[in-house]
Formats: C-alpha cells, sequence, structure tokens
C-alpha cells in the first residue's frame, strides 16, 4: 500500500491545500495531523467578531469531523507532531509513527511574547488562534470593573491588527488604549497622511493612543486581588496606565522549531523554492510557517536560499495551496504571486494597502483624497494604498501596478 499525503496543521493554508488536493485527486489517501481540534474557520474574523456579535463558536464555518468527511481525510485532531524524519519519511507524534509519501507543513507562526515585569505579565493574552480567542472572548465578559459597562482593554502594537482590534472593541463600547513605539498607527504599512486619518477615525471611537513607548510591566491594580481584574500597566516612558485586559499584537514569528530540528533550511520560515519545496525532499511548505523564494534561487542545484519573504496573509495562501496541489498531483508548478492587496478590518476608515516588495526604493505620492502610491526612482507604480470611499478604486490601482 503507498504511502498517504500528510499534511500538519489544519489552519487555512493546511485545509485549503487539502482541498486543491482533491479537485485534482480524489483517491490518494490523504492525513491531517493537527494539534488543534480542525474547525475549519477563517482566521480574519477573529478581529471583526465583536462588531458581528459572534462568539467562538460562531465563528467555525465548518466543523472539522464534516470537512474531514467531504475531502476524505484521515484527521488526527489535538494531535501535536513532534519530530520528523526526513531521512526516513516520518513523522513522530505522541500516539506513534506515520510515514508520508509526500509532506505538508503548514504549522503557521506564534505570537512574539515581550518578556514583561509585574506579576499580572501572565495574563497578557494574544489573538493567533480561535483557542486564543475563545479565551480573549471569556475574559473579556468576565473581566469588567463594577462601575464600566465594558471592560478595558490595553492593546500593545499599533499593527493592521492592532487597530483592527481597537476598532473592532471601541466600535462595540469598550475604552481602548493603543500602546506602540512607532510615531502613528499602521506605520510600517501606510504613508503618514493615511496613518493619521486612521488616527483621527479611531480617536473619533475613543481610542486613546500612546505613542513612542512600550510596555514594560503589567501588575494586579491591588495585589492579591484577583477577582476585580483591574491591572497597572506601566509604560517606559513612566506612565501608568489602568486596564482590564491586555492583549498583545506586537508580531508573529513563523514556526521553526519543528523543521529546524529535522535539518530544514529556515530564516525567518521555512526556506522554500518556486515550487514550495524545502531543502528536504518530499517536504512542502506553505502559510504563515513558510518563508517564499525570493529572487536568489541557485538553479544549479535548485537549493532554496535566503532572500524570500514571509507573507503571513490569505490572499499568498489561496495562490500557494494551489500552486502545490498541482506539484503534489505531478504537475511541477512554480508558483508566481499576482498583486495581492490586503483590506485592513477598520470600519471607522476602510482602508486597502498593497505594499511594495520589502526594500524598494521610492516614495509615496498621493494622487487623489484617499489614494496614494508608491512610485519607484522611474515612477513605475509598485504599490498603493486606499482610504474610506477610495477604497472601491482596488481594481482600478491594481492594474496601474508594476509587479
Ligand atoms: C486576528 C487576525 C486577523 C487577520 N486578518 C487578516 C485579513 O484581514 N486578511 C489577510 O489576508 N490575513 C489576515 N490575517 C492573517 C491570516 O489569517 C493568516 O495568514 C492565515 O490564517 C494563516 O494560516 P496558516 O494555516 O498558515 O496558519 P495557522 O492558522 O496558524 O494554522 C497552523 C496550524 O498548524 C497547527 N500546528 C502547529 N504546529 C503543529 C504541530 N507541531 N503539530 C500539529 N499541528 C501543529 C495548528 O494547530 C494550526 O492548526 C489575520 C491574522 C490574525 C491573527
Amino acid at each position: 500500500m503507498s504511502h498517504p499525503l500528510i499534511v500538519i496543521g489544519a489552519g487555512l493554508a493546511g485545509w485549503t491545500t487539502i482541498r486543491e488536493f482533491r479537485k485534482l485527486d480524489p483517491d490518494t489517501a490523504v492525513t491531517l495531523i493537527t494539534a488543534d481540534s480542525g474547525d475549519f474557520y477563517a482566521k480574519p474574523t477573529l478581529s471583526n467578531a465583536f462588531a458581528q456579535q459572534r462568539g467562538p463558536s460562531q465563528l467555525v464555518t465548518t466543523p472539522a469531523a464534516r470537512m474531514a468527511e467531504t475531502l476524505k481525510v484521515t484527521l488526527l485532531a489535538h494531535t501535536e507532531v513532534l519530530a520528523i524524519d526526513p531521512a526516513q519519511n516520518l513523522v513522530r507524534t505522541g500516539q506513534g509513527e506515520l510515514t508520508y509519501r509526500d509532506l505538508v507543513l503548514a504549522t503557521g507562526a506564534h505570537a512574539i511574547r515581550l518578556s514583561l515585569a509585574g506579576d499580572a505579565a501572565e495574563q497578557v493574552l494574544s489573538v493567533n488562534s480561535l483557542d486564543d480567542f475563545a479565551a480573549f472572548h471569556a475574559r473579556l465578559l468576565a473581566e469588567r470593573a463594577p462601575e464600566a459597562a465594558k471592560a478595558r482593554v490595553l492593546i500593545m502594537g499599533a499593527g493592521l491588527i492592532g487597530c483592527e482590534f481597537a476598532n473592532d472593541l471601541a466600535g462595540t463600547g469598550h475604552p481602548v488604549q493603543l500602546v506602540d513605539p512607532a510615531s502613528a498607527p499602521i506605520a510600517a504599512l501606510l504613508p503618514a497622511q493615511a496613518s493619521a486619518e486612521l488616527k483621527d477615525a479611531l480617536t473619533g471611537l475613543g481610542v486613546q493612543w500612546h505613542f513612542g513607548t512600550t510596555v514594560t510591566a503589567v501588575d494586579q491594580a491591588n495585589a492579591g486581588d484577583t477577582a476585580s481584574g483591574a491591572m497597572h500597566v506601566t509604560l517606559a516612558n513612566g506612565q501608568s496606565l489602568e486596564a482590564d485586559l491586555v492583549l498583545s499584537a506586537i508580531g508573529l514569528r513563523a514556526n521553526t522549531t519543528l523543521p529546524l530540528a529535522a535539518g530544514l533550511q529556515c530564516e525567518r520560515g521555512v526556506l522554500v523554492d518556486a515550487c514550495l519545496r524545502t531543502s528536504q525532499p518530499h517536504i512542502y511548505a506553505l502559510g504563515d510557517n513558510a518563508q517564499y523564494a525570493g529572487q536568489d534561487w541557485d538553479l544549479a542545484t535548485s537549493a532554496p536560499l535566503s532572500g524570500g519573504r514571509t507573507l503571513p496573509y490569505v490572499m499568498p495562501i489561496m495562490n500557494a495551496a494551489k500552486a502545490l496541489a498541482a506539484t503534489l498531483t505531478g504537475t511541477r508548478t512554480e508558483l508566481v504571486f499576482p498583486l495581492m492587496p490586503v483590506g485592513i478590518k477598520t470600519p471607522a476608515l476602510p482602508i486597502v494597502v498593497a505594499p511594495p516588495a520589502p526594500g524598494m526604493a521610492g516614495e509615496w505620492h498621493s494622487t487623489s483624497p484617499g489614494i496614494w502610491q508608491f512610485r519607484d526612482p522611474d515612477d513605475q507604480v509598485r504599490g498603493f494604498v486606499l482610504t474610506g470611499t477610495q477604497t472601491n478604486q482596488r481594481m482600478a490601482q491594481s492594474k496601474l501596478v508594476v509587479l
């Protein structure tokens, strides 16, 4: 009997790869091993669930068992892969070993944790999975100062995810404070003027900002009193703030412990070539744990080299899963990313951003209210940002971008 295709990870990358694979190959055995339940949900909904009054269970769009049945998958849920042995095509779990024909790593990323002082530092939450969201949701309902209508939330990080949560929470009546070492929200992706517009829009919802500083300590407001849940948050600038809940949204780091231990080449993610092959035969990677090939590809040895990028967004996964399914079913397919604008879910000021490639020379130019283009030294459009009603210009602006 031939060995199955094994996929590790039941996030968007794992399930989408299997769905695309099944379109091309209805018969080959597929095993999905995942540390979580395997229930299918759209992770982007985690940062706008409150506005839609949806709790954790309502975010599951298809239960794991139904996914497995529909896609003819042997599902090993709540099962962590502990080791990979590329020499023998084996994966090891607590329940035993399995042999693969091909292996797909779709193990995602983990939230970066700051090392903080204080007796409540361990209570700082991050949201990068449905389980994380369930914990956050439960705490948000429980931690409420007696006199306050809604729990006060302090968010560390005014990047894309931090601002989306700020909008969702402030928009549903939670007092929200944002702390970030930068001087403006989503400063890494947006031109200064767009960033200022977003700041004004969220300020309009009551969001308070603390820029140019970081959180250094989180303590119980009343030592020994865990009942009220109130916390003192100390900032590097010496300021002290009060909150009922602290959410860390300072970024993600690809999960590379497992592949590194198996001898796979990793940098900011698992290095893959244009066909999503890792440095070991029969092992592929995509999604938040992958570092997609850059220009410096060694054609002579087909070895993945550094220089690529991680792309922790939905559209890269959809494109990568399609290409990988074709390769896994015998049609070697190189992944060529199209332009992939990202919609930022801040309804107070909707934003679409198509960022230029990292390190690209050029400048942002405002072409009309709500539209910015990133132009290189040859005046070619390499990216754009749209705000407010101009977000409906996504298609028109996309056509102008030179990839
Ligand atoms: C709050 C939030 C909002 C977002 N909004 C947007 C948006 O609006 N637009 C957009 O484009 N992107 C958005 N993103 C990013 C997007 O959701 C992610 O890029 C995508 O969901 C990642 O999917 P993944 O399958 O690679 O990883 P994950 O969803 O993290 O899945 C990883 C899987 O691997 C499993 N796993 C890990 N290690 C092991 C192991 N050793 N053994 C077994 N299983 C293991 C986990 O249990 C999990 O099932 C958002 C992200 C967040 C956190």
